[in-house]
């Protein structure tokens, strides 16, 4: 085997100083705008002394906003004498995605969560993962993932763990989850882990904490207000920020099988019976799908597959056949 290359991203901020530095990850990006051109993604390191270390992350997807506005708030504001240890700000870490406005990076469709461990010598999506893999995650205690649905999305708030096989860093995982304090807390069966950066972090051993904290490509006063808190709460736990932990009541929620997933297998126009939130039984209509290729035709019916709550739905007002329609999670206290 031959050794690991260098990442080609070099970082304007010294990790080990003391102090709020703003700066940016540059990779070398040539294209035809500008021949030596970079993508320089902003990042913000706010340092005092020794302490864990909190790595918090939005923008893994382009078009999600809750994590971009309260982290870019955060860096912002957050002085080095409220920190004991160290916190790494990174908004918006798929930038190129982030700009677009898209899920995926307009230079390489890359999707930065299915793109972990990434590839020094990769596409500009994979080489921002191997970065962060190798060169963010190991100076990290605890990794904060804000995410929420997108523009084809959107959830009801909720701060999410896995189930891991290493019990013992499940149950920090989850201390970490109760102290950011969403409205819903989800424990999560992921369908398809591999590449992910939830999986990058839980495989080296991190405190990692996740969240959908709504969507359809925007993000409101309520669901920034929960990132805000979330983001603060988060930090209190870690050790790094003194302050109070206040535990509102949180919906605890399970995604235990694929049961909990609804897919749309028509093509048409959306029409749901229920909104986020609402408690549906096994085999009661949640949405039509109409179809608009011609009137006068009965809509398919769809149908949750288990008891539960309506945790998430597909949010554009048009579906493809293949498109998860919406999400019945179970609650479990
Ligand atoms: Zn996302």
């Amino acid at each position: 085997m031959s050794a690991v290359k260098p990442s080609p991203i070099s970082a304007s901020v010294d990790f080990e100083r003391d102090g709020v530095q703003h700066g940016f990850l540059k990779l070398p990006y040539s294209r035809d705008e500008a021949a030596w051109g970079a993508v320089m993604i902003p990042i913000t390191v706010i340092r005092n002394g020794h302490g864990p270390t909190a790595l918090l992350t939005g923008g893994n997807h382009g078009d999600e906003y809750e994590g971009p506005v309260a982290l870019t708030k955060l860096a912002a504001t957050l002085a080095a004498e409220d920190v004991r240890g160290r916190v790494i700000v990174l908004p918006f870490m798929n930038y190129p995605a982030f700009r677009a406005g898209t899920r995926t990076s307009p230079i390489d469709r890359g999707n930065l969560n299915r793109s972990f461990p990434g590839k020094p010598d990769g596409t500009v999506t994979e080489k921002i993962a191997d970065y962060v893999e190798r060169h963010l995650l190991p100076l990290a205690d605890f990794v904060l993932d804000i995410h929420s649905g997108g523009k084809t999305l959107d959830f009801l708030p909720f701060a999410a763990i896995h189930v891991l096989d290493d019990k013992d860093q499940e149950s920090r995982c989850e201390a970490a989850m109760q102290a950011f304090n969403a409205p819903y807390s989800m424990r999560l069966l992921e369908l398809d882990s591999v590449g992910m950066f939830d999986t990058a972090a839980e495989s080296a051993g991190k405190v990692f904490v996740s969240t959908e904290l709504g969507g359809g490509g925007s993000a409101t006063a309520k669901s920034i207000a929960i990132a805000d808190r979330g983001v603060r709460q988060f930090l209190v736990h870690a050790g790094i920020c003194d302050g109070r932990i206040e535990r509102r009541e949180t919906v605890v929620l399970d995604m235990p099988d694929s049961d909990c997933y609804v897919t749309s297998l028509h093509d048409g126009l959306l029409e749901m019976c229920h909104d986020l939130g609402a408690r549906v039984d096994k085999d009661e209509v949640i949405a039509r799908v109409h179809d608009v290729t011609r009137s006068g035709e009965a809509p398919i019916e769809y149908r949750a597959r288990r008891s539960g709550i309506l945790a998430a739905r597909h949010f554009p007002g048009l579906i493809g056949r293949g498109d998860t329609l919406a999400v019945v999670a179970e609650i479990v206290g």
